[in-house]
């Protein structure tokens, strides 16, 4: 039995924070796992930018409302589906995915919770647990699922360590230089290669 567990930013859509940022023109909110790895330092600046600027979660969701998946990604998701069982692990939000998630067709997605008090100013967050795509990896290996991950930045690095088999896309020249044990490339017909590669059965195009 084999499971393909993918990141969603930068993987299937595209960066939600920097596309808030591009919108509202703040520059300090463009930072993302890929230029600070520790989330939580990440999420606090964040939170600290958003009550400073007065915006509210209302303001975020009608951006994220605009959003597509990236081009190729509903198709690639669909035909990753028809030979593996899928689940995406993400450091996102529900509260910011479900508008993109239904463009993908509803895949199970794994990821966070905000805090949001009645006058719609996010308060908090709740990360699931720590290093929550490595313990979902594991938790996974202990039913006896054999994985094969794919992302693109800093907080995949434990999941693809973890994983059978771990692939970086779409990832950025540092961390492919960072990570060189993991096969990395850019175009969904690649990374379809590199599943069909891993899997241990044998499946075609
Ligand atoms: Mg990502």
């Amino acid at each position: 039995m084999e499971l393909a567990c993918l990141d969603l930013e930068g993987v299937l859509i595209p960066e939600i924070w920097i596309e808030f940022a591009n919108k509202t023109g703040i520059e300090e909110l463009k930072a993302t796992t890929r230029d600070i790895p520790d989330y939580d330092v990440l999420m606090k600046q964040r939170l600290r930018i958003l009550e400073e600027n007065d915006l509210k979660i209302g303001d975020i969701q009608e951006v994220i409302a605009t959003l597509s998946p990236l081009d190729g990604a509903k198709e690639f998701i669909d035909w990753l589906r028809e030979r593996f069982q899928v689940v995406i692990l993400s450091d996102t939000f529900y509260e910011f995915a479900a508008p993109l998630m239904k463009q993908l067709g509803y895949p199970t997605l794994m990821c966070h919770k905000l805090e949001v008090d009645d006058k719609g100013y996010i308060t908090d967050y709740k990360l699931r647990q720590k290093d929550p795509k490595r313990e979902c990896i594991k938790a996974f290996h202990g039913l006896n699922f054999r994985c094969i991950a794919a992302g693109d930045s800093y907080n995949d690095t434990t999941m693809l360590g973890e994983a059978d088999a771990g692939i970086l896309f779409k990832s950025p020249t540092n961390v492919i230089e960072e990570f060189p044990q993991f096969p990395a490339v850019h175009e969904y017909e690649e990374l379809k290669q590199e599943f069909i590669k891993a899997s241990n059965r044998s499946l075609s195009l």
